[in-house]
């Protein structure tokens, strides 16, 4: 059993109340974990505040240097947080196509270092002989951060290294269902930093309610659904918090009928799945030219019927999904979708237990009106839809309250590209889909959410903006 403190000002501290850790694998508690009061969260805020002084004025190069040192401590401890992440959140170590816990964390490496990287120079938009004018981006103050379970760790770190690198100080909540690989990589930084510069508290979501009210907190990054983000909106007026919100998708991918379908069938396949289903920005509902609906529809299948799921400790492909309440939901998804007449070209029926199974699933001949189009799964099932007109899917892949992803597959990248510029989404990719890297900004529109992550746009939101304007008459 883990035994995980949160850490405030730099120490460790447990509480008398805890709440259970689960392995979805097979339902063991693996971790009791500190249930924070308020007072602990006034605690942590307080100790935010104090170490920002010093923390912003901390010289641009050293502050690089210091988030450089936290992804190199990434890397030394890489199969040990690895592991934290397999058990506590279910994705196998390594799995289909290598995208499992260990590529997740070599996303958090990866994203630290390119931030430790990245700088916000003073920008001069005017210097003649009347004045000079120039563009100051100064950090906020204190960056509340409130992360989802579907990537732990790495989801953890897009948004506190940079709200490190831009001079901020950081209070974290994880989620409570998957506390521990933040709480293990908290503490290493905390190896590294200044106490009271990166805190930890842990708890439900009443903890992150009381992060979005707390008027000590300057600004929240907050990944999860729409629903919870938009209570995080609220929350955060009173204070006039500014909000970067990152909020569930239901991504289109349009396949054309010129496509080479035994080359794209792989790449879609793991755009589709990765994580098990639960990314935001995954495929979510793919529409396929008519011309060669079947074709692809059976290569998907092929693959998808090659797939072991399995506990996430042992060779597998997929793990389990990562909680009870979602894998009832994809259950529920897939009955709502059967009784509708869609057909399953695989999976289809969940695991009897124990742990939270349901096989890779391809759904063909699914209505417009199923549950399993209109909203995001966010689990291991695909609906396969028929188009025959450009016009028509685009109106079909557009009529949804959200938009953070979309694609477009085809061998005329010219006409692909164009078609994906009317997407009505954040990230329009062409003959690919859910590939970030971290110096390409990422974010939604519509009730995706708002602001972006990555590259310099992203480090910009962990700043307020300031005109110095000086005379010269
Ligand atoms: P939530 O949005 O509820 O949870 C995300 C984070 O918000 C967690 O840390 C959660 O804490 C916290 N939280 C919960 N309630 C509040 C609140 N009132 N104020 C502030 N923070 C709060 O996601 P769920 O786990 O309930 O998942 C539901 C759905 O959300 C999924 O089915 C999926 O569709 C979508 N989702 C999207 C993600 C994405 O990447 N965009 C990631 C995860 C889910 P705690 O977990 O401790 O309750």
């Amino acid at each position: 059993m883990f035994d995980f403190k949160m850490i405030i000002n730099g120490k460790k501290v447990s509480t008398v109340e805890t709440f259970d850790v689960i392995n979805p694998a097979n339902e063991t508690v693996i971790a009791k974990c500190p249930m924070a009061s308020e007072k602990d969260l006034d605690d942590a805020v307080e100790a935010a505040r104090k170490a920002f002084p010093s923390w912003s004025s901390t010289g641009e190069e050293e502050r690089a240097r210091l988030i450089h040192a936290i992804g190199q401590a990434f890397d030394d401890n890489a199969e040990e947080l690895a592991r934290l992440v397999t058990l506590e959140q279910g994705k196998p170590f390594k799995g289909f196509a290598g995208l499992g816990a260990r590529f997740e964390i070599g996303g958090a490496v990866v994203w630290s270092h390119a931030t430790a990287d990245m700088s916000l120079p003073v920008e001069v938009i005017q210097d003649n002989d009347d004045a000079r004018i120039e563009i100051h981006r100064k950090p906020l103050g204190v960056v509340g951060s409130i992360t989802p379970w579907n990537y732990p760790l790495l989801i953890a770190i897009w948004h506190t290294v940079p709200a490190l690198r831009a001079g901020n100080t950081v209070v974290i909540k994880p989620s409570e269902y998957t506390p521990l690989a933040v709480m293990r990589a908290a503490e290493m930084i905390n190896e590294i930093l200044p106490s009271g510069v990166f805190n930890v508290v842990t708890g439900d979501g009443a903890l992150g309610a009381a992060m979005a009210r707390h008027k000590g907190i300057d600004k929240i990054v907050f990944t999860g659904s729409t629903q919870t983000g938009k209570k995080v909106m609220q929350d955060a007026s009173s204070n006039l918090k500014r909000l970067t919100l990152e909020l569930g998708g239901n991504d289109a991918a349009i396949v054309l009928p010129d496509v080479d379908v035994e080359k794209i069938a792989p790449k879609i396949f793991a755009a589709a799945m990765i994580n098990n289903g639960q990314t935001c920005a995954a495929i979510k509902r793919l529409y396929v030219h008519e011309s060669v609906y079947d074709e692809l529809c059976n290569s998907l299948a092929e693959i998808a019927n090659n797939m072991v799921s399995g506990n996430g400790e042992t060779e597998v492909d997929f793990g389990p999904i990562q909680n009870r309440a979602q894998f009832e939901k994809v259950c529920a998804i897939a009955e709502d979708a059967k009784a509708r007449g869609a057909r399953f070209l695989s999976g289809g029926e969940p695991g009897k237990g124990p742990g939270y199974f349901f096989p890779v699933t391809i759904a063909v001949d699914v209505p417009e009106d199923a549950r399993l189009v209109t909203e995001e799964p966010f689990g291991p099932i695909l609906p396969i839809l028929r188009f025959s007109d450009i016009e028509e899917v685009l109106e079909k892949a557009n009529a949804t309250s959200v938009g953070l992803g979309g694609s477009v597959w085809s061998t005329n990248t010219e006409r692909a590209t164009h078609i994906a510029t009317r997407l009505e989404c954040g990230t329009a990719w062409v003959n690919n889909h859910a590939a970030l890297q971290p110096n390409a900004p990422f974010g939604g529109v519509k009730e995706s959410g708002f602001g972006v992550e990555f590259g310099t746009d992203g480090l910009k939101e962990f700043t307020v903006l300031q005109t110095v304007q000086i005379a010269k008459k």
